[in-house]
């Protein structure tokens, strides 16, 4: 059981943003060597707004029908900015499928980030037309893609500060997105992580982290979506943002209340000062 000083470092880190989950968590914290962090609603708010688009108006009704049942940013982003939409043509029976890093489908229609769409024979015409550093999905109906939607997010400004403190503490900070490459290397260079790995999906996440566990280094996973569930579980000590998913924050040793990740540092130096006590 918890040593008292471990006990009042957790109620320390409750009263300031954090919950640390059990003692074990609590005193493991400082033995961090990397940390690896999701992007989307973790390095930025996850709260995109809708650029410019191009999608039939028949589709776009379906579009938006299909997003009104995931619970992605880009699904909400996606409902807010297309409102009074018909839905009268839509065949409600057809179940909407959710492919967590990838997107959704509904019978012959899939959403979803454009890496995903092999071998579609439109494939570059759409890839030309867009900005390649927005976040961009692509829509496609019996195999064709019929259009796009370009977003935006923003940087969440003390995720750039807490990196650099991890940093000096000698903590490697990788990015893990399912985003492109150019988002990816975009958003890295802004929040200064060492290093960034694109396109990830969630079972490339985990195989960061096995790899680094392998060397030997105790891999911390800092994330808040469904696809980053797997990944938090398998880290040695996964974080969850208070804002996300309901299956994130179960499978998380941590989590952030205000989704402030310089509460980790915070609670990261809690840990370090604990160990100096119990040792
Ligand atoms: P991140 O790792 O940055 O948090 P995700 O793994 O959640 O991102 O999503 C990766 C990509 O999958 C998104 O950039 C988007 O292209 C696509 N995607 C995921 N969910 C949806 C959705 N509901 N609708 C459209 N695209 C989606
Ligand atoms: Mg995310």
């Amino acid at each position: 059981s918890a040593t008292p000083a471990t006990l009042s470092a957790i109620s320390n880190g409750a009263k300031n943003g954090v919950l640390v989950k059990g003692g074990a968590a609590m005193e493991s914290l400082n033995t961090m060597d990397i940390l690896y962090s999701d992007k989307t609603g973790t390095l930025t708010f996850g709260d995109f707004r809708v650029l410019n688009y191009e999608v039939p108006e028949d589709i776009l009704n379906e579009v938006v029908y299909m997003e009104q049942q995931s619970n992605h940013p880009i699904a909400n982003a996606i409902v807010a900015a297309f409102e009074n939409r018909n839905f009268k043509g839509i065949d409600t029976s057809e179940p909407v499928e959710e492919i967590a890093g990838q997107g959704v489908r509904k019978g012959a229609i899939e959403i979803g980030k454009p890496s995903t769409f092999i071998g579609y024979p439109d494939k570059n015409y759409y890839l030309d037309k867009v900005v390649e550093e927005n976040t961009t999905i692509f829509v496609a109906k019996s195999n064709e893609i019929v259009g796009y939607i370009s977003l935006s997010d923003e940087i969440r400004n003390e995720a750039i500060e807490a990196v650099a403190g991890f940093q000096k503490e000698g903590i490697q900070v990788v990015l893990l997105t399912g985003d492109n490459e150019m988002v990816a290397s975009k958003v890295a260079k802004e929040v200064k992580v060492n290093d960034y790995v694109a396109n990830c999906l969630p079972e490339d996440k985990i195989k960061h982290i096995l790899k680094s566990q392998r060397n030997k280094k105790v891999a911390g996973m800092v994330g808040d979506g469904i696809n980053d569930a797997p990944a938090l579980a398998n880290a040695d000590i996964g974080i969850a943002m208070g804002s996300g998913s309901s299956v994130a924050i179960e499978s998380a040793d941590v989590v952030i209340v205000k989704n402030d990740l310089g509460k980790l540092l915070y609670s990261y130096h809690l840990s370090k000062r604990l160990n100096r006590i119990i040792k």
